[in-house]
């Protein structure tokens, strides 16, 4: 799958740093509102600026690099609760997290679904996916969501987890 003169990690020596990557493709839209209901107290709230936040998404098979989407997001400013909380993105990736929920249901998938052990699943993911997750965030993930991926085998719902 590797055209003559492309980048091509050596899979016996793991992927070491993230400056040996291609460039991402990155992806910009933008998820922002003049008014969002506060998850506290559902009071409408004002935007008060916006941030950016860039994850780490499946890679682009097609132009064969990573890709990454940049968000630009909305912050908002509740005046009852004086709390400031950001446009809601669960939808696309866990709070905090750097990866899409795809990238991380796919890497737990790869290791609890086909039994592939956390150093070959974080090199299947680069070399079929074309995104970067090191073992040891794998790792994490398997271990976070393990029971849960044991007992419905299949597709779990993102961001229904009791919080
Ligand atoms: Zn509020």
């Amino acid at each position: 799958m590797f055209g003559p003169g492309e980048y091509r990690p050596d899979p016996s020596e793991g992927i070491t740093s993230i400056a040996e990557l291609p460039p991402p493709e990155i992806v910009r839209f933008s998820r922002t509102d003049t008014r969002q209901p506060c998850p506290h107290c559902g009071h409408s709230a004002y935007r008060d600026k916006q941030a950016h936040r860039t994850l780490h998404d499946l890679g682009n098979l097609d132009l064969w690099c990573p890709r990454d989407l940049v968000i630009t997001y909305s912050q908002h400013y509740c005046t009852k609760c004086r709390k400031y909380f950001n446009f809601d993105l669960t939808d696309l990736a866990p709070v905090g997290s750097h990866y899409t929920h795809r990238v991380i249901d796919l890497a737990v998938r790869v290791v609890v679904e086909d039994g592939m052990p956390y150093r070959p699943a974080s090199w299947h993911l680069w070399r079929d996916h074309r995104v970067f997750v090191p073992f040891a965030t794998i790792q994490n993930w398997v271990e976070a969501g393990g029971k849960k991926g044991a007992d419905t085998h299949g597709h779990r719902v993102p961001g229904l987890g009791a919080g």
